[in-house]
């Protein structure tokens, strides 16, 4: 299709488009009075309208029921976060029985090293990204650091040529290909947070299991992103935050997928807990744990709820949209923003470079933006001006434009929002 940088041109796109209603299901910070275009939809989602009556419910089933809401509650707590398995496996290509909710991203990433992170004589190495999100950093480092391992030694760093923005997926592979039998743990980010660019997960999962090593992958950028398809690709765990593009609300419960094929293995260790007990013998607080013949054997404390309840109604959301719909609008909104920041970039001479890859099997929602020869005054002015984006250094802008709540129409004012910005200085 060609574009064009016009007001009429984004309106008729948002009349072509079918999801545009659901702008109106999320709720706008404002700024001088005016709705913000956002753009951080890959860090905090909006808060949807639905997910309010979710956590009332929740307030008044515990007022009314108090500790009945367990089991006579509308939505009973005692298996609330079997509500999730069968829609979250629609998101992100699992069976029901391979997903669970519970805990946050780091926390399950740690508690799934305990099973899948099992280094044993020289196979002990876990394969990184160089500059992972630093949590993971610290997670992995951690990890080596508590079986006993130095990080240098243990933890191998894929890293980008010289003056590239992304990872070969040759390199990764001639990287697992060295590291050979040494390696026990391939450990990623399925989509990179700094650059939006999307890894060959299934590539790299066979080659990381032809080495006879474990898979697992972070999903925080992926999850409600892009096409996902764990269980066909053999990943052996993934977890993910729902806070980012799932929009469940800040520092909300994470989603965890455990291949089936570990669900009845009587000798993995685990670190287990009460929720992940039988759940029909739960209460009757036997010494023995037997574990859930599903991925919920991970579940150690009773569930989080008040937290989980606006993830639900987040993802009723997606139930109804499905990830194909979401990316067949996401695509065309990503490539009309491309489109308008080359235009602009024509206009007022900037030099602009797009960091994340231009073709659309490699990049999902974000485009991360080099701002040579700008500073933090042009990003503090989109602020200023209604247009939140946020800022990574030395300088560059990410830019990620949800599909369930962004307008063509907010590409274009933003196009013209950061001209003003650019001839102002
Ligand atoms: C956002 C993000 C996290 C955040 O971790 P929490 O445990 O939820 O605070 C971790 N890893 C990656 C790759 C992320 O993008």
């Amino acid at each position: 299709m060609r574009f064009e940088n016009t007001l009429d041109f984004a309106k008729k796109l948002d009349n072509e488009d079918k999801l545009a209603s659901y702008k109106n299901e999320f709720i706008f910070p404002k700024v001088n009075g005016k709705e913000v275009i956002y753009f951080t939809g890959n860090s905090l989602g909006l808060q949807p309208r639905s997910a309010k009556k979710y956590v009332d419910e929740v307030m008044e089933d515990w007022a009314n029921l108090a500790v009945e809401g367990h089991f006579y509650a509308e939505k009973p707590w005692w298996d609330y976060h079997e509500r999730f398995s069968a829609k979250l496996g629609k998101v992100v290509g699992g069976k029901p029985s391979e997903i669970t909710v519970m805990n946050t991203l780091t926390v399950n990433l740690h508690l799934l090293m305990a099973t899948f992170y099992k280094p044993e004589g020289k196979r002990f190495k876990i394969i990184c990204e160089e500059k992972a999100f630093p949590s993971d950093q610290y997670m992995i480092a951690s990890q080596v650091k508590f079986h006993g391992y130095t990080e240098d030694v243990a933890v191998v760093k894929v890293e980008k040529r010289e003056n590239e923005h992304h990872f070969r997926t040759e390199d990764i592979l001639a990287k697992i290909e060295e590291v050979g039998d040494e390696c026990a743990l391939v450990l990623i980010g399925g989509v990179n947070y700094y650059s939006g660019q999307v890894l060959d997960m299934e590539t790299i999962t066979k080659a990381g299991h032809s080495i006879g090593a474990k898979v697992g992958w972070d999903l925080a950028h992926a999850a409600g992103n892009i096409e996902l398809k764990l269980h066909d690709w053999g990943v052996d765990f993934a977890a993910w935050c729902s806070y980012k593009y799932m929009n469940s609300g800040p520092g909300n419960a994470s989603g965890c997928f455990i291949n089936e094929k570990y669900h009845d293995k009587k000798d993995i260790t685990r670190l287990e807990g009460w929720w992940g007990h039988n759940k029909k013998r739960r209460f009757l607080m036997e010494p023995e744990f037997q574990p859930e013949p599903n991925a919920h054997a991970w579940q150690i404390s009773n569930a989080p709820i008040l937290a989980m309840a606006p993830y639900l109604a987040s993802l009723e959301m997606f139930d109804e949209v499905g990830m194909p719909a979401l990316i067949e609008k996401r695509n065309r909104i990503v490539a009309y923003l491309e489109f308008i920041l080359h235009e602009i970039d024509k206009e007022v001479d900037a030099s602009f470079e797009i960091i994340t890859p231009s073709k659309q099997e490699e990049r999902g929602t974000q485009l991360s933006v080099f701002l040579h020869g700008e500073g933090k005054e042009l990003f503090n002015f989109l602020m200023e001006n209604g247009v939140i984006t946020d800022w990574r250094e030395p300088n560059v802008i990410r830019l990620a434009p949800a599909p369930f709540y962004c307008s063509f129409q907010d590409m274009y004012n933003f196009g013209q929002i950061l001209k003003k910005g650019i001839l102002k200085n």
